[in-house]
């Protein structure tokens, strides 16, 4: 165990590296942040940023020499960075390599029998693999590493398109991936000890705009039978990596309510942002606790919660006036402090927290129309909404550990 006074280390200072430091010094752990950027949304509250690119040979030394264990915000770490702190990493390397890395990822999905949409992989400097006649289109071509929020991402819809969509990627390594007829989307966030001793937090149920998340809606039902499959699911692949920290694993839903998993975070990630305000321990609280091996903490929900994503986009030309939105008692609002709004980028987000679930959708829909941001579809694949009962969340050993 870590004792609080020592010194921790996140490599990357976005918003989740600035919610793992708020967390962490509310235990009496300074951090340190390992980032390039001389304004990342961590460099103001951290005890102190090294500002050097994440493989900075230098850098890196000082970082390890002055902390006691090391997270990440990211799966985005050099190789280089990866072997230089993996002494100190929680989640391990290899998790992080696997993550990071899209055909990495599939293959150690399949290899675990677990389900992936068909795809097949595309190596640099290679020639172009066969595709069956059986492969789906239309397809999504992926870039395997360095891809989100759908960025690195083209659009095959016939065999005969491949070759000039990879080409437009630049030739990279890349995925294959069908195209899913989506009926719903979310995801699983769980919490691993290094005990083995593991947490789920509700099911997060996503809803996408042009490929990057727009809002999150939680509510304090037990799980249906779709998300304890899911939760089996998350738990094997932790189990699998010999886990320590917290993992996201999205999900699809597929038109005849099959699920696949899209992709894994070794780490907090934005659908669970909503456990700040609408969780007895938020995901960096329990991000915290595994790095520095205390007891987890208790996932319950206290409130039916929606969560939405503030873009650039909306900074146009300046910054919203949040009045209208400070109007609403019962939304909070967090801002990253970002110096630049581009389009897309994350800027903030809001925690909607509403006396009763069912009208989350009404408020939501309020909230869109005062920052003039369009309706999303209904919001009909829902689970029903239960009024806030308290799950039953305690921390759960494996029956098999
Ligand atoms: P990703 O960056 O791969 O997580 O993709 C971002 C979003 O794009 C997902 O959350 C989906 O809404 C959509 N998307 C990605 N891959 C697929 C797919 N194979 N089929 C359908 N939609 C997808």
């Amino acid at each position: 165990m870590i004792p609080g006074g020592q010194t921790l280390g996140v490599l990357g200072g976005g918003q989740l590296g600035l919610f793992f430091v708020l967390a962490a010094q509310r235990h009496g752990y300074p951090v340190w942040v390992l980032d390039p950027d001389p304004h990342c949304p961590a460099a103001r509250t951290a005890a102190r940023h090294l500002c050097a690119p994440l493989d900075d040979p230098v850098a890196l030394e000082e970082f390890t020499r002055g902390v006691a264990a090391i997270t990440v915000e990211s799966e985005n770490i050099p190789a280089a960075t990866l072997a230089h702190c993996a002494a100190w990493m929680r989640p391990g390397p290899e998790a992080v390599r696997i993550a990071q890395d899209r055909c990495l990822e599939k293959s150690f999905l399949r290899d675990l029998d677990l389900p992936v949409a068909p795809f097949i992989a595309l190596d640099a400097g290679t020639p172009l693999p066969p595709v069956t006649d059986d492969f789906p289109f239309p397809a999504l071509l992926k870039t395997a590493r360095w891809g989100y929020d759908g960025k690195g991402q083209e659009t095959v819809v016939r065999a005969e398109d491949l070759a000039a969509a990879w080409q437009t990627l630049g030739a990279v390594d890349a995925v294959l991936e069908a195209r899913v007829d989506l009926a719903a989307e979310f995801s699983i966030l769980l919490a691993r000890g290094e005990d083995g001793m593991v947490v789920f937090y509700p099911a997060a149920h996503n809803y996408h705009r042009d490929g990057i998340l727009d809002l999150t809606l939680v509510c304090a039902t037990e799980p249906t039978a779709v998300e304890a499959e899911a939760r089996h699911m998350a738990l094997r692949i932790a189990e699998a990596l010999d886990y320590i920290g917290v993992l996201a694993v999205e999900f699809f839903v597929d038109g005849h309510g099959e699920i696949l998993i899209n992709e894994l975070a070794p780490r907090p990630h934005n659908s669970g942002h909503f456990s700040l305000d609408a969780s007895i321990h938020s995901q960096f609280d329990q991000q915290l606790r595994c790095l520095c091996g205390l007891p987890l903490g208790d996932t319950r929900l206290l409130s039916p919660v929606a969560m939405m994503n503030l873009l650039g986009d909306l900074w146009n030309p300046q910054e919203p006036d949040w009045s209208s939105i400070l109007e609403h008692p019962q939304t909070k609002l967090w801002l990253y402090g970002k110096r630049e709004a581009r389009p897309r980028r994350k800027m903030g987000h809001l925690t909607i927290l509403p006396e009763h679930s069912h009208a989350i959708a009404k408020t939501v829909a309020a909230l869109r129309r005062s920052l003039a941001l369009p309706d999303l579809p209904p919001l009909g694949f829902l689970p029903e909404c239960a009024d806030p009962g308290l799950l039953p969340t305690a921390p759960h050993r494996p029956e098999h550990e």
